[in-house]
């Protein structure tokens, strides 16, 4: 749990000796509660109270990596339960599960690791696969990892076997190198688990059965005391209720109430018969409150999904997802072609550029400062109005390059239309659709005509 200012105070030195730049040792105390300062600030901080003091301003839900390199991926370190209250940190890694005894299992390690789509402007992946062990022994389940391994380079791995001799014999094959996350460790097993996570510094998923939240801080404090710290939750629940339950649980447990044993990330298995089962399952747990999801089908389509409603949780509600504010050329523009205006929100921009690249006709677009809020948004705010359209095309020069006066803005903002045109005099204005699916068809039969 947080400390408060007096609390940090009373393992100060209380000299008030000014050197951290505080005039007082509680003045200090109370930015450091505020996390608006650092607690090396002060030289003369005891042992004692630097450890008591580092152990309360710890995240309470513990930052772990999984992998190296370009894709490693971080998970945990979240700090509300509801996005609104501010934002969600470290987006769910998106894993595919192969047995190691698939025979297609290097086709479907190369494929989770090339799967991968742009969605406003980004580069939307998977992030990992897990190798599920499924009979044979400790070597032929090294082997399968290596197999995956060249199939998909750079891609995280997660060592899914409760076998310490085969976990340690697919580390020990090279895996080692890139931090692959062992998962596996349970009541029965923790000691050999806990022993081959910490020889080759892995993090490691400690599970329960059947949502036994308890048997998990047990087994959270026995794996800590063996020396590995970097742990992931495995409730072992197998339904949409006993996850959710489980999940909101131990989200809850670590912010709320401060349980250091739980103050870790989850990891979800969202296997289930069909895709669809799992796409439902998988939803859930990337809104609450899973840091690593595991799906067997990896059907494009539920990906697709699952990749899209990810992003648009962990994206900051306060900031905008903006391009940059300029003129777009949609197409090889001539002199003659549409000018459109729209706003600097990323959806915008691409629903709109998309769809007047998918008409065929090349068009000018020019994206206005909007603070990257969409038309209506900006128009409710006051920040798209006449003054800042006419701003935006005085200030792009854009006159000078067409051979028309001819200005389309969003039919979302009509009502605009005059004053526009007592701002920008000899232009014409012109009432674009009021959505960016009917651009293709407005720009073939009205601006023709205009
Ligand atoms: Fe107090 Fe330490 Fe700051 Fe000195 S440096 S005023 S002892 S908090």
């Amino acid at each position: 749990m947080a400390l408060t200012g007096l609390q940090i105070y009373k393992l100060l030195p209380q000299t008030n000796c000014k050197e951290c730049g505080f005039p007082t040792c509680l003045a200090f105390a109370m930015k450091l509660a505020q996390k608006g300062t650092e607690l090396e600030k002060c030289p003369y901080v005891s042992e004692d109270a630097k450890t008591a003091l580092d152990a309360a301003s710890a995240p309470p839900i513990k930052l772990v990596t999984v992998g190296s390199g370009e894709r490693a991926f971080e998970i945990g370190n979240e700090t509300v339960l509801f996005r609104h209250e501010k934002t969600f940190y470290h987006q769910p890694g998106l894993v595919v599960r192969v047995k190691s005894d698939d025979p297609q299992l290097a086709e479907k390690a190369a494929s989770a690791a090339a799967y991968g789509l742009e969605r406003v402007g980004m580069q939307l992946r998977l992030d990992g696969l897990a190798v599920q062990q499924s009979g044979g022994d400790a070597a032929a389940y090294a082997a399968a990892v290596a197999a995956a391994r060249a199939a998909a380079p750079g891609l995280p791995i997660i060592l899914a076997t409760g076998d310490a001799a085969a976990a340690d014999a697919a580390l020990a094959g090279g895996a080692a190198a890139e931090k692959p996350l062992l998962w596996g460790a349970d009541a029965g097993n923790w000691q050999a688990m806990a022993g081959v996570a910490k020889k080759h510094a892995c993090p490691l998923v400690i599970s329960a059965e059947g949502g036994d939240l308890g048997g998990l801080v047990d087994l959270s404090e026995n794996v800590r005391g063996a020396g590995v710290e970097d742990l992931v939750l495995d409730p072992g629940t197998a339904s949409l209720n006993a996850d959710l339950s489980a999940f909101t649980q131990l989200r809850r447990l670590a912010l709320k109430k401060g349980t250091r044993a739980l103050g870790l990330p989850i990891i979800a298995d969202a296997g289930a018969p069909t895709w669809q089962q799992e796409l439902v399952r998988a939803t859930q747990a990337i809104a609450k409150y899973a840091g690593i999801v595991v799906l067997d089908h990896a059907e494009p389509g539920a990906l697709y999904s699952l990749l899209t409603l990810r992003q648009n949780i962990y994206t900051d509600p306060q900031k905008p997802i903006q391009v940059d504010p300029k003129m777009y050329e949609v197409g090889n523009v001539t002199a003659e072609s549409p000018l459109l205006i729209t706003t600097n929100f990323s959806l915008t921009y691409f629903s709109v550029s998309g769809e007047v690249e998918g008409s065929g006709v090349p068009a000018w677009l020019l994206v206005a400062d909007c603070d990257g809020q969409s038309v209506l948004t900006a128009w409710a705010a006051g920040k798209l109005d006449a003054e800042k359209i006419a701003k935006s095309v005085k200030d792009s020069g854009i006159g000078n390059k067409l051979t028309h006066k001819k200005l389309v803005i969003p039919g979302h903002v009509a009502g605009l239309s005059g004053e526009v045109e007592e701002e920008l005099p000899g232009w014409q204005i012109m009432v674009g659709p009021r959505d960016a699916v009917d651009i293709p068809s407005y720009l073939k039969t009205v601006w023709p005509a205009a």
